[in-house]
C-alpha cells in the first residue's frame, strides 16, 4: 500500500497511487513498507537479465499486479526494438575503480527512457482494475528530457491523453525539436515563457485544484502525472542500481559485501531517490554522491541543512539539472524522518511561504551518513568532457561531465577508495553543441546548426548519431503553441476544449 508523506490521504493501492500521479490532497505517495533483503539474497541474483531483475524489484512494489502482467510490461518496455543493447543499460569502465552506468540506450537518448518506457503499461493496466472510464489525461512539466520520453512512451497509448510544458529558451534545440516534431493523435506540446520551476509549479497547482479537477471530471477527463513525482517512474529506475552492481559482481570487478558509491547527476532528486531505495532494500551501497551544476540548491542543502530556493536561477549546458525545486526530496526526507508526516508538513509550507526551510539535527545526521554532495561549474564541466575525450577517447554529455567533476572533487576531498558508478544520464549527442565546444572551443561552432554538430561527433568517434536524434532537421514541427507562465491551466482548457 502507498501513504501520503503529508499523512493526509488515505492509504491506496499501487495502481491507485500510479493512476493519482501525486496525492490529491498535495504530498506524494511512497510505499509503506519498504521490502529489505539480505546480501545473500541479492548475490543470488547475479546472473539474470536486465528483464528478469525488473521482474524482480517491480513485483515487490506492485501488488496488485500479476506476475505475468509484470513480464508482459517488462517485455513490451525492455527490448531491441526501444533500446540499442540488449543489456539495456550497459557499464562503461575507466580505469578499475570508475564505472559510467549508460541509461542512455533507449529512443530518446537519455535515462528517462527506462521509466518512461514501461510506466505507460503501468498506467493502462492501472486504469483496467479501476474501472476508470475517464480519458486520462497526462500534465508534464519538463526540463528537457522528461518531455520527449513521456512523448515517446504514451503516442497513440488508448484513453490518454498527454500535454508537455517546457521553458522555451529554456532548452537544446535538439531537446525543443524532439519534442515538437512529435507525432501522434493524443499528443500535445506547449512552450511556456517562464523556467522549469514555472512550469512545475503550475502543473502541480492544478493537481491540487478541486474546483478545477470537479470541472474536469465533468468534462469526462482525470488528470495524471508521468514526471517523477510518480511513483510509477521512480520504481523502473530502482532496477538498474541493483543490476549494475550485479553486473560488477559478475565479472568480479567488486567481492560480495563490498560496499560501492554512486554518483548521480541529479535535479528533481528522482534518479537519486530511486538509489536511496535500492540502499533501503539492502544493496551494499557506501555514499550516494548528489551532483548538481551551478544551481546547486542541493549541494547547499546537504552540506547546511538548510534548504533556500531563493536566488538566482542559472542556464547552464545541463538544462535538465537546472531547478531549484527538487520535488522527490520530500519523499526522502519523509523516508529519512522515519515517516514524520507532521514535519514534512511544516518543511514544505515554509518553503512555499519563505522559499527556505531547515531540518533538524538528527535529520541532518542521517543525511551527512548516505549522501556526499558537490557542484561543478560551467568551465569545470566543459574541461571535464574534454579531458576525458583526450585522455581515454570516451564522451560524456554536459549532465554526466557535471557528475564526473564532483566525483574527482569528492576523491580529493575524502581519498575515499570504494568503486564508483556513475549514471550517465545522456547521449553525448543529446547535448552535442556543448559536447563539441567543450572539445574543439567555441569559435568551431561558429555558423554550425545543430545538426552538422551531430554529423561531425559522430564522424570525430567513428559512432553513429543516436537513432532518435537523426534527420530531426528534416522532420515537419507539428506543434506550436507558446503560453504565458500563469497561462497555463488555460492551455490545458483550450487543448481539451472545455
Ligand atoms: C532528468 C535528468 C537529470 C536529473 O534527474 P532527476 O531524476 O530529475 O534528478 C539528469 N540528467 C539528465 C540528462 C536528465 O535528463
Amino acid at each position: 500500500m502507498y501513504i501520503s508523506t503529508r499523512g493526509n490521504f488515505s492509504e491506496v493501492s499501487a495502481s491507485k497511487a500510479i493512476k493519482l500521479g501525486m496525492v490529491p490532497t498535495g504530498g506524494l505517495f511512497v510505499p509503506k513498507k519498504i521490502p529489505i533483503f539480505s546480501t545473500e539474497e541479492i548475490v543470488d541474483m547475479q546472473g539474470k537479465t536486465y528483464q528478469e531483475i525488473a521482474r524482480w524489484i517491480i513485483s515487490l512494489f506492485l501488488n496488485d499486479f500479476s506476475a505475468e502482467e509484470i513480464r508482459d510490461c517488462v517485455h513490451k518496455a525492455y527490448n531491441l526494438n526501444n533500446f540499442d543493447l540488449p543489456e539495456i543499460a550497459p557499464l562503461h569502465s575507466m580505469g578499475s575503480d570508475t564505472y559510467f552506468l549508460e541509461l542512455w540506450h533507449g529512443p530518446t537518448a537519455a535515462f528517462k527512457d527506462i521509466a518512461l518506457q514501461i510506466m505507460p503499461y503501468f498506467l493502462s493496466l492501472a486504469m483496467k482494475k479501476l474501472d476508470v472510464n475517464k480519458e486520462i489525461v497526462i500534465l508534464v512539466a519538463t526540463s528537457g528530457d522528461t518531455g520527449k520520453a513521456a512523448l515517446e512512451g504514451f503516442k497513440n497509448v488508448p484513453g490518454i491523453k498527454i500535454i508537455v510544458f517546457y521553458p522555451y529558451d529554456g532548452v537544446s534545440r535538439v531537446q525543443e525539436l524532439q519534442m515538437t516534431t512529435t507525432d501522434g493523435s493524443n499528443t500535445y506540446v506547449v512552450a511556456v515563457r517562464g523556467n522549469f520551476d514555472d512550469c512545475q509549479n503550475s502543473v502541480k497547482e492544478i493537481f491540487g485544484d478541486e474546483a478545477f479537477n470537479k470541472i474536469l471530471n465533468e468534462a469526462g477527463y482525470e488528470l495524471s502525472s508521468a514526471n517523477s513525482i510518480n511513483w510509477g517512474r521512480l520504481l523502473p529506475q530502482i532496477v538498474y542500481y541493483f543490476w549494475s552492481y550485479l553486473q560488477l559482481l559478475k565479472q568480479k570487478k567488486i567481492s560480495q559485501d563490498e560496499k560501492i558509491n554512486f554518483v548521480v547527476p541529479t535535479g528533481n532528486f528522482g534518479n537519486i531517490l530511486a538509489g536511496w531505495y535500492a540502499k533501503k532494500m539492502g544493496l551494499p551501497i557506501h555514499k550516494l554522491i548528489c551532483a548538481s551544476n551551478e544551481n546547486k540548491v542541493l549541494t547547499d542543502f546537504f552540506r547546511s541543512g538548510s534548504y533556500n530556493r531563493k536566488r538566482q536561477f542559472r542556464q547552464t549546458s545541463s538544462p535538465s539539472m537546472d531547478i531549484l525545486i527538487s520535488s522527490n526530496l520530500e519523499r526522502f526526507l519523509f523516508e529519512i524522518t522515519g515517516h514524520d508526516s507532521e514535519k514534512i508538513n511544516r518543511w514544505m509550507e515554509d518553503l512555499n511561504k519563505t522559499g527556505q526551510f531547515e531540518v533538524d539535527k538528527v535529520t541532518k545526521k542521517y543525511m551527512d551518513e548516505i549522501i556526499d554532495s558537490d557542484f561543478a561549474g560551467e568551465e569545470e564541466t566543459l574541461s571535464v568532457i574534454r579531458d576525458i575525450y583526450h585522455d581515454a577517447g570516451y564522451l560524456l554529455d554536459t549532465h554526466t561531465a557535471v557528475g564526473y567533476k564532483v566525483y574527482q572533487k569528492f576523491l580529493e576531498r575524502t581519498g575515499n577508495t570504494s568503486k564508483t558508478v556513475i549514471t550517465a544520464t545522456a547521449s553525448p549527442f543529446k547535448f552535442g553543441r556543448s559536447v563539441f565546444e567543450a572539445i574543439r572551443g567555441k569559435s568551431f561552432l561558429e555558423g554550425k546548426c545543430e545538426f552538422e554538430i551531430l554529423q561531425e561527433l559522430s564522424r570525430l568517434n567513428n559512432v553513429p548519431v543516436h537513432a532518435g536524434l537523426l534527420d530531426l532537421d528534416k522532420k515537419p514541427e507539428l506543434h506550436h503553441i507558446i503560453s504565458e507562465k500563469n497561462e497555463i491551466r488555460s492551455q490545458v482548457e483550450k487543448i481539451l476544449g472545455i
